[in-house]
C-alpha cells in the first residue's frame, strides 16, 4: 500500500487528489491531511480516508477540530510547526497543495525524508527554487510537477535530452479579462477575476490567472524546475486551455502535450508515476473540438509577465520578493482596497524598493537559506503595504 499524505486537503488540489485515492482504497493508506480554515471538511475528509492525523494550520480551529474527531482514534494537531510535522510523518507519496509561501516550509520538512513530493504549490519553487531542489538532491527525494503546464512538460520530456531543448512554451488561457477592452480593467472586481473561462480552481489562482500572475509564477517555476535559461521559457495565449506546454527541440520538433481541464489528470499522473495508469478524465473529441488558436500575449494588458522575465534575469531572493508582494498585492485587491491594475503597480514598486536586498544574495545558483527567504517574504510584504498606502 502506498502511504499518501495531503497538505492542503481542504483546496481545489486537495479534494481532487482525495477524489482519486479514494477511488482505489486497497491501494492507499492515508497518513496526514492538513487544512485552513475548513475545519469541517477536513475532518469529514479524516473520517472517511482514514488519517492518522489531521492538522489545521489555524491554533484557535484546534478545539473544534478535536471535536468533530472525537471518538475515531485519529490524532490532530495545528499551528505551522504541526504542518511541517505532519509532512515530517513517513509517507512515500506527499502532495504539496497549501496555496502561497505558507507551502514552503512543510513541503520542505518532506522532502527531507526523502519521499516523492508531488509539486502543486507553485510558490515554493518561485520563492526558493534553488534551495527546494538541493533540498530534494540531499535527501534522495524526488518532485514531481502538478501544475498542469509543467507536468505536461514533464511528459514531454521522458527519454529526451534536456540538452537538446531549444524552448519551453506553457499556455494561458487568458484568463477572466482576456477580452475585455483595456479601460474597463481599472474597475475589474475580485468577482469577475474570480470567473475562469476553463479551470475550476481556488479563488487566488483563478485571479491570478485574470492577471496573468499565475502564468508568471509558472514561468518562473518552468525556469527553476527544469534548469533552462530565461531566454528559452515563454508564454502564448491559447484561449482553449487544451494544449498545457509544448517542448520545442533542437531538431526544430515541437512536443505538444493536450489534455482536457481537469486537474486529476496532472494529479493522476504524479500519483501513478512512473507507471501511466487509467484515470476519470475526459477523453477529447478532437474533430468536435474543430480548432486550437494560439496569440502573443499582450504585456500592455498582463504587465505581470515583464515582472516575471525580471524576475528570472535576476534570480536570487528576486523570486521570494514577487512572490510575496503579488500575495500581499492580491488580498488587498480581495478585500477591495485597491484595484485590479494596482497589483502589478504593486509588484513592480516593491521588485525597485528591494533591489538592493535582491542584489546582495547573487549569484543566481546560490542556494539561499529558509531563513533569508522568509526574511524577504516578511521585508517584501511591509513594503508592498507601504506602496499601497502610496497609491493614488
Ligand atoms: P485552494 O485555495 O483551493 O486551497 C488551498 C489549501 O491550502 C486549502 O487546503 C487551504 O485550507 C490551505 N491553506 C490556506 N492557507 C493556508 C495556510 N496559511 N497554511 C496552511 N494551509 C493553508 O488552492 P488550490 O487548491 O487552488 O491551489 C493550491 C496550490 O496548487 C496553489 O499553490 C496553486 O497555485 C496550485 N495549483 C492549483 C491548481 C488548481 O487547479 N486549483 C492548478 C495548479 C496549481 P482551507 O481551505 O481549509 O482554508
Amino acid at each position: 500500500m502506498k502511504r499518501v499524505s495531503v497538505l492542503g486537503a481542504t483546496g481545489s488540489v486537495g479534494c481532487s487528489t482525495l477524489d482519486l485515492v479514494g477511488r482505489d482504497p486497497d491501494a492507499y493508506r492515508v497518513v496526514a491531511l492538513t487544512g485552513g480554515a475548513n475545519v469541517a471538511l477536513l475532518a469529514e475528509q479524516a473520517r472517511r480516508h482514514r488519517a492518522e492525523i489531521a492538522v489545521t494550520a489555524h491554533e484557535a480551529a484546534l478545539p473544534e477540530l478535536r471535536d468533530r474527531l472525537a471518538g475515531t482514534g485519529i490524532a490532530t494537531a495545528a499551528g505551522a510547526e504541526a504542518l511541517c510535522d505532519a509532512a515530517r510523518r513517513p509517507a512515500d507519496w506527499i502532495m504539496s497543495a497549501i496555496v502561497g509561501a505558507a507551502g514552503l516550509p512543510p513541503g520542505l520538512a518532506a522532502l527531507e525524508q526523502g519521499t516523492t513530493l508531488a509539486l502543486a504549490n507553485k510558490e515554493s519553487l518561485v520563492a526558493a527554487g534553488p534551495l527546494l531542489m538541493d533540498t530534494a538532491r540531499r535527501h534522495g527525494a524526488t518532485i514531481l510537477p502538478v501544475d498542469s503546464e509543467h507536468s505536461a512538460i514533464f511528459q514531454a520530456l521522458v527519454g529526451e535530452d534536456l540538452g537538446a531543448v531549444e524552448r519551453i512554451v506553457i499556455t494561458a488561457s487568458g484568463g477572466a479579462f482576456r477580452d475585455w477592452p483595456l479601460d474597463r480593467l481599472a474597475a475589474a472586481t475580485p468577482q469577475e477575476a474570480a470567473n475562469h473561462p476553463n479551470w475550476d480552481m481556488g479563488q487566488r489562482i483563478t485571479i491570478d490567472s485574470a492577471s496573468l500572475f499565475n502564468k508568471a509564477l509558472e514561468l518562473i517555476e518552468t525556469k527553476e524546475f527544469f534548469g533552462v535559461a530565461p531566454r528559452q521559457v515563454e508564454a502564448l495565449v491559447h484561449p482553449e486551455s487544451l494544449v498545457h506546454a509544448l517542448v520545442g527541440f533542437r531538431d526544430g520538433a515541437l512536443m505538444a502535450h493536450v489534455g482536457p481541464h481537469d486537474m486529476r489528470h496532472a494529479i493522476g499522473y504524479a500519483l501513478n508515476w512512473p507507471e501511466r495508469r487509467a484515470l476519470p478524465v475526459e477523453r477529447l473529441d478532437l474533430a468536435a473540438i474543430g480548432q486550437l488558436t494560439f496569440r502573443t500575449p499582450d504585456e500592455d494588458r498582463y504587465p505581470a509577465l515583464r515582472l516575471a522575465r525580471r524576475v528570472m534575469e535576476q534570480g536570487g531572493l528576486s523570486g521570494a520578493v514577487f512572490n510575496a508582494a503579488k500575495e500581499a498585492a492580491l488580498d488587498a485587491f480581495i478585500a477591495g482596497r485597491i484595484g485590479f491594475l494596482d497589483m502589478a503597480r504593486v509588484v513592480e514598486t516593491v521588485l525597485d524598493a528591494m533591489a538592493r536586498d535582491i542584489d546582495a544574495h547573487r549569484p543566481e545558483k546560490a542556494v539561499i537559506a529558509l531563513d533569508t527567504v522568509r526574511q524577504a517574504d516578511h521585508l517584501a510584504r511591509e513594503r508592498a503595504g507601504a506602496a499601497m498606502a502610496a497609491l493614488p
